[in-house]
């Protein structure tokens, strides 16, 4: 047997092993479920998972088919920096504690499963792409949390097969307040200004995927992209792994 192949084995047993002792947990709720990284049958049937149709901008669900191109009435009215944004699921009381799980250290495990699902959902914007780029942290904030769970995201979805990541290729220059109760346009004043490219580092001609956790107003993101797309980035995508959508929406 080559190494590689005793390798692969050794590992299967060394699963078999764990899953013995410790069974596989939903990834929202912890309890038992069949298979490793998947959610139970209660937490699957609460969270919104996008699905098309859908607009083709910006990802939002329509209730039903409106062509291929068709795009939502926001993407219609406003001029983004992006030029496709997609999410998996939907950001509410449903999905909350598992999306907020990615920040707590002892939960990081989720991260593999999440980049597996925005791989898959993402397709249409990471088709072609040349790079991930993590939505940055400032470093005294990374300091705090150690780690930067866009990045993360960013790491698992290149592992599930996506383009590689440029880490700390856009940086975060002076550290913004949490925006946790701004409005989008106090969100939009925020960020601006406060992302920059890492000097000696070129997007130009390159397509980019801006990468984060949640996608809320969206100004970050558009942030990012305005800045990417300053830097000569031929393309800018977005991918989040959960949107919030107005009430009603
Ligand atoms: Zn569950
Ligand atoms: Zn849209």
């Amino acid at each position: 047997m080559e190494a590689s192949a005793t390798i692969t084995h050794l590992r299967r047993i060394g699963r078999g092993l764990v899953d013995v002792v410790l069974p596989p947990r939903c990834l929202a709720c912890g309890e038992t479920v069949e298979e490793p990284d998947a959610l139970c049958g209660r937490c699957w049937g609460g969270i919104t998972f996008f699905a098309a149709p859908w607009c083709a901008s910006c990802g939002l669900p329509f209730s039903h088919p409106m062509g291929e191109d068709a795009v939502c009435g926001d993407c219609a009215r406003e001029r983004r920096a992006w030029d496709r944004a997609r999410a998996v699921l939907r950001y509410d009381k449903n999905s909350r504690g598992l999306v907020l799980g990615l920040k707590h250290a002892d939960h990081t495990h989720v991260a593999g499963a999440f980049g597996r699902w925005m791989h898959r959902a993402g397709g249409e914007v990471l088709a072609g792409a040349d790079i991930l780029v993590p939505v940055p942290l400032h470093w005294t904030r990374l300091l705090q949390r150690r780690y930067n769970q866009a990045a993360l995201l960013a790491h698992a979805i290149s592992a599930a097969g996506g383009p590689p990541v440029a880490a700390d290729w856009l940086v975060r220059r002076r550290r913004t307040p949490p925006q946790g109760h701004l409005g989008p346009t106090a969100r939009q004043r925020n960020v601006r200004g406060a992302l920059a490219v890492r000097r000696g580092r070129s997007f130009a001609g390159l397509r980019v995927v801006v990468i984060d956790d949640v996608m809320t107003t969206g100004a970050t993101v558009d942030e990012c992209a305005r800045v990417l797309k300053a830097a000569g980035a031929e393309f800018v995508g977005v991918l989040t792994l959960a949107r919030a959508l107005r009430t009603g929406a």
